[in-house]
């Protein structure tokens, strides 16, 4: 008795049904694998991205104005450092030698040595 067309059409419905499961497990497999790829290379990427970054913003914009600043004032753009980290906290420091602000005894241009 050759099968019914009714019972081929469930056979062939049954074979697709699990022939689309086993590609839906392919494809979510392959699409974690994806996933896990692009990971590897966004993590690269913002690695590589910071190492670069980092020194080409500083670049153009502030070297400017450092460069600008320093042309303008090439007498306060000696101690820059200085202020910043001893202006806010205390005052400029008096040398014990020579009575001058700016400087300690240690570093006095006039003490005897
Ligand atoms: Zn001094």
């Amino acid at each position: 008795m050759p099968p019914s067309p009714t019972k081929h059409l469930f056979d062939c419905l049954i074979k697709g049904y699990t022939t689309a499961l086993q590609l839906n497990a392919i494809l979510l497999k392959e699409r974690y694998d994806l996933r896990v790829a692009i990971q590897r290379q966004k993590t690269k990427r913002t690695i590589k991205g910071r190492v670069l970054n980092m020194p080409r913003a500083m670049g153009v914009s502030e070297a400017q104005e450092i460069t600008a600043a320093a042309l303008a004032h090439p007498e306060a753009s000696q101690i820059p450092n200085l202020e910043a980290l001893e202006g806010r906290r205390r005052a400029l420091p008096t040398c014990s030698n020579c009575k001058l602000v700016g400087h300690i005894r240690t570093y006095c241009p006039t003490r005897p040595t």
